[in-house]
């Protein structure tokens, strides 16, 4: 049967593939009762699927002895086999499923329940974040309980693979990377998650948001999404097929005539230069970056490197990563921003992880982060500084609200130079050092900012989420999630504008900068340099070609004046007449 479900549309384009469910064991296990006759034999089969993964794992068990497998492997099996054998898990389920009739799978996740709970308990750190290999080995348990150990990778001819899940955090979104996925679909989740963020930076088409497709949809069902208008088709007729086909090459056709904008110089029709600049998540994005020719890195989000790891990436390793983009981009500036971890970007490396779950997005993110724990940002700030004599690179500091938070962290940062001259390591002596205005106190406070900084970056996404007291990673209340609202765009004109009279160079790297809606809006504004996904420059570079600045100043200025959204969004719409 045919149906749709509409969601938030979070990354453009058009796919067509078949679903792929990803499990959340605890989200999504089904729970009944069994008749008595069945008790048995709901035993065999939990038995059977703890045999099938003993299997799994004596065959990775071989693959990691063999010369050349990482080293980390052994180790890793060697866990998750331990955990399986542990009676806490087979035993205990088993004696579940006899003692209250209840099937494989829940008696399963409730054990595991209690096993993460007790790990918990521990002190130590360590033992503590083994939870995540129970959840994991878990996972893989009840993959074969409901018959579909299938790898992700494997699909019949040029099908592409859809994910559907129930939500999908920044860390697993950033795996897609290296697998080839056609799109993703979850029924949690805002616009601009960093989710979100990255399904964008990874310019495939994806909906979140859509509160059912989880439980509707099923795998293997062929699947339409429409990324524009936030649609999820499921099971589409031949008709409609054939239509989003057609759709599907005219955008391939549309993307593949934009290239030719790659090397058109990006100014306004009365010559005014705007740089557009790109938003990376991790080195290997470069790629993407010079394809599109962009004026460099606006902002560098080093926080993924730290996700899907038990260890932190220490110094060297992180030295290398920044030095890495920045030798791809001989000449352009890189503008590489410190951690931001906290609120929805968690990493289990990072110790004390639990205390930022608390109340996430006004808790100890970012900089409130790195200031507590000056080891870390340490490394990091040395990291940055030895790749910075390696070509044009610049620090970026987020979440910055107080005057005296900018005085600590410019301390750390002389204490980190201090440390390299004494190790005579080279870095660039005059690296710029720039704030990010992502919290309304900065914005309305800037002088600060103004005086102690080199340079600031608007981040729009939290400007609108703190603004607005909206939680960027919550469907329920994503409609009034407004970057347009009056007192949003005072605040980012506000920058600007008080930025420009004090010579302090001022770019946007929130979402808002990568929309091509918004070009004619921020370039009115006083805007002059933008940073977003690679996939958006192109787009973006087409609409500043048509701009007049000095012409939209004058209609910005007055649209700045309304108070009610409708009538600005209707003057916004007028802006491209
Ligand atoms: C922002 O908040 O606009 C921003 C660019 O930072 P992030 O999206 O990583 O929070
Ligand atoms: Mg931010």
């Amino acid at each position: 049967m045919t149906f749709a479900l509409h969601g938030l549309a979070v990354s453009s384009g058009i796919a067509i593939g078949r679903a792929h469910l990803v499990s959340h064991a605890t989200l999504e296990v089904a729970q009944y009762v069994l008749r008595d006759r069945d008790v048995p034999g709901e035993v065999t089969r939990l038995k059977a699927a703890f045999d099938a993964v003993r299997k799994e794992f004596a065959t990775l068990r071989g693959e990691a002895g063999t010369p050349g497998a990482p080293s980390e492997l052994v180790a890793f099996v060697d866990i998750h086999a331990m955990i399986l054998a542990d009676p806490m898990l087979e035993e205990a389920a088993g004696a579940a499923i006899q003692e209250r009739r209840c099937n494989a799978e829940w008696a399963l996740a409730q054990q595991m329940d209690l096993l993460v709970a007790q790990f918990d308990e521990f002190e130590d750190v360590y033992l503590r974040e083994r939870k995540h290999d129970i959840v994991q080995v878990v996972e893989r348990v009840l993959k074969a309980l409901l018959g579909k150990p299938r790898k992700l990778s494997k699909r019949k001819g040029d099908e592409e693979l859809i994910i559907v899940a129930h939500d999908l955090s920044p860390a697993d979104t950033i795996q897609f990377k290296s697998l080839k996925i056609g799109g993703f679909v979850t029924d949690l989740g805002g616009a601009t998650s960093h989710t979100a963020i990255v399904a964008r930076s990874l310019a495939i088409p994806a909906v979140v948001g859509l509160h059912h497709a989880r439980p509707l949809v099923r795998d293997d069902d062929l699947l339409i999404i429409d990324g524009r208008r936030g649609v999820l088709i499921v099971n589409p007729d031949e008709r409609i097929l054939e239509e989003y086909r057609l759709r599907k090459s005219g955008q391939e056709l549309e993307r593949s005539k934009l290239k030719r904008l790659k090397t058109a110089r990006s100014a306004t029709l009365d010559d005014v230069e705007i740089q557009l600049m790109a938003n990376i998540e991790l080195p290997q994005d470069i790629e993407q970056v010079r394809e599109v020719d962009a004026g460099g890195v606006g902002l560098f989000r080093t926080e993924f490197l730290f996700m899907n790891r038990d260890e932190l990436p220490g110094e060297d390793e992180q030295f290398e990563a920044y030095r890495a983009v920045a030798k791809a981009l001989p000449g352009k500036p890189v503008t590489v921003r410190t951690l931001d971890v906290g609120a929805d970007k968690t990493a289990r490396a990072i110790r004390g992880a639990e205390r930022i779950e608390a109340n996430p997005a006004l808790g100890l993110r970012a900089i409130r982060y790195c200031l507590t724990e000056p080891q870390i940002f340490l490394a990091q700030l040395r990291a940055i500084l030895r790749a910075s004599h390696y070509g044009h690179i610049r620090m970026l500091i987020p979440m910055l609200a107080h005057a005296s938070e900018i005085d600590q962290t410019l301390t750390l940062i002389e204490q980190a130079k201090m440390q390299l001259r004494d190790d005579r390591l080279k870095f660039d002596e005059g690296i710029e050092i720039g704030g990010m205005i992502e919290i309304p106190a900065a914005a309305l406070a800037l002088g600060p900012f103004i005086k102690r900084l080199d340079f600031l970056s608007i981040g729009t996404n939290d400007l609108t989420q703190y603004t607005l007291a909206i939680d960027r990673t919550d469907e329920a209340v994503a409609h009034l999630y407004d970057p347009l609202h009056p007192a949003v765009l005072r605040l980012v004109h506000l920058t600007i504008q008080t930025s420009a009279k004090a010579g302090v160079p001022v770019a946007v790297c929130g979402e808002m900068a990568g929309d091509p809606d918004m070009t004619r809006l921020l370039i009115g504004m006083g805007l002059r340099e933008f940073s977003m996904h690679p996939s958006q420059i192109l787009t973006v570079k087409q609409q500043v070609l048509k701009c007049d600045a000095a012409e939209l100043n004058t209609r910005v200025g007055r649209l700045l004046r309304l108070d009610e959204p409708e009538r600005l969004r209707e003057h916004l719409a007028r802006l491209d007449d």
